[in-house]
């Protein structure tokens, strides 16, 4: 009969150490082998060379690694880097490199396709195959953090969950990588550097707000307005405007923590005056941040980005009431790595 084996990523530092005194082992033989799985990056039982080799075959008979490989990287034109990541069962998704002069940031991916169906969005065309594990999200943030290191001489210094999938609807398993990224043993990343771009799922931003997360939060908010972002984002049928209003009134009353929303202005679908009083009404209440992203159609072109005298009246209006606004502009585009564009498509 053959063994399954176990990714031996799944288990905790805790569970690692209880293996060892079951085997008749030392509890920190435990903090050795979680140190090389999570710090050292160590893909094989073999690397771990302050391990007895009686150890490590008794760790090969028990366990496997489970990591990714980068199959396929791209580099744009403007720096930005897309890596295509094979998982441990062959199924693909999408990171991205996005460097700036003071920063590089990581957009990584939480799910395999998407639970979601926001029209606008070539990922909403994959149907939702699975969600990543924790070591899947790890290494995608440590896949990006080397090639930081190696193309622009620095390393990794934010990430957004704003790849493949609604972080929300992976929720445990992207904390736990956050756990990871940020402790010590992982990254040693700070939470102040990681935003968690969600299409707003209520109960889980008030979860989140629970749970006193130290990372940031991003609403793709896209229209304050039911009818319109129901038709561009359908379920939010399902978790209307009110609700979601509701959510992230608790999420400020516990964090006190700007809210940041990503809004792309649509020609004909919310490039009206109405459209930008709808926004100022729905995020006026706690100080928030409304970054204008540039779109990237894809194929149907049934979306096409607002001209710039409607992008002017917005950001005139938001401005007028205290709301802060950027304006950021798409990298990548030549290799469909820019927001809304990851479909496995390289
Ligand atoms: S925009 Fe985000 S939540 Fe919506 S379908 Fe695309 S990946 Fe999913």
């Amino acid at each position: 009969m053959e063994i399954i084996k176990k990714d031996i990523r799944a288990l905790s530092k805790e569970q690692l150490r209880e293996f060892f005194v079951a085997q008749g082992d030392q509890e920190f033989r435990g903090n050795q082998v979680y140190e090389w799985l999570w710090n050292k990056g160590a893909h094989k039982f073999e690397d771990m060379t302050n391990i007895s080799k009686q150890t490590r075959q008794m760790l090969e008979d028990h366990f496997v690694i489970n990591h990714i490989e980068v199959d396929q990287m791209q580099r744009s034109n403007d720096g930005t880097i897309k890596n295509a990541v094979r998982l441990h069962d062959g199924l693909i998704v999408e990171s991205v490199l996005i460097p700036t002069k003071k920063r590089t940031t990581a957009c990584v991916s939480s799910q395999v396709g998407c639970s979601l169906d926001c029209k606008f969005c070539a990922t909403s065309r994959l149907k939702r195959m699975r969600n990543l594990n924790p070591d899947e999200i790890f290494d995608q943030v440590v896949a990006i953090d080397k090639e930081s290191r190696l193309y622009f001489n620095k390393p990794l210094t934010n990430i957004v969950f704003m790849g493949m999938g609604e972080p929300l609807m992976n929720y445990n398993n992207v904390l736990k990588a956050i756990d990871k990224i940020t402790s010590p043993e992982g990254l040693g990343m700070s939470p102040k550097r990681i935003v968690v771009s969600t299409s707003g799922v209520p109960k889980m931003i008030k979860k989140m707000a629970d749970d006193d997360v130290k990372f940031g939060l991003a609403v793709s908010l896209h229209s304050a307005i039911d009818d319109v972002r129901t038709s561009i984002m359908p379920f939010n049928a399902t978790f209307p405007l009110a609700d979601l209003r509701e959510a992230l009134e608790y999420w400020y009353a516990k964090t006190k923590n700007l809210i940041t929303y990503e809004y792309v202005v649509w020609d004909g679908i919310n490039d009206s005056k109405k459209d930008v009083e709808a926004l100022i009404q729905f995020c006026k209440f706690a100080p928030s941040k409304v970054n204008l992203i540039e779109y990237n159609p894809i194929d149907d072109g049934q979306f096409q980005q607002a001209d710039n005298a409607a992008l002017d009246m917005y950001i005139s209006m938001l401005e007028a009431n205290n709301i802060t606004v950027t304006v950021r502009r798409s990298r990548g585009k030549d290799i469909d790595a820019a927001c809304g564009q990851l479909a496995n498509k390289s």
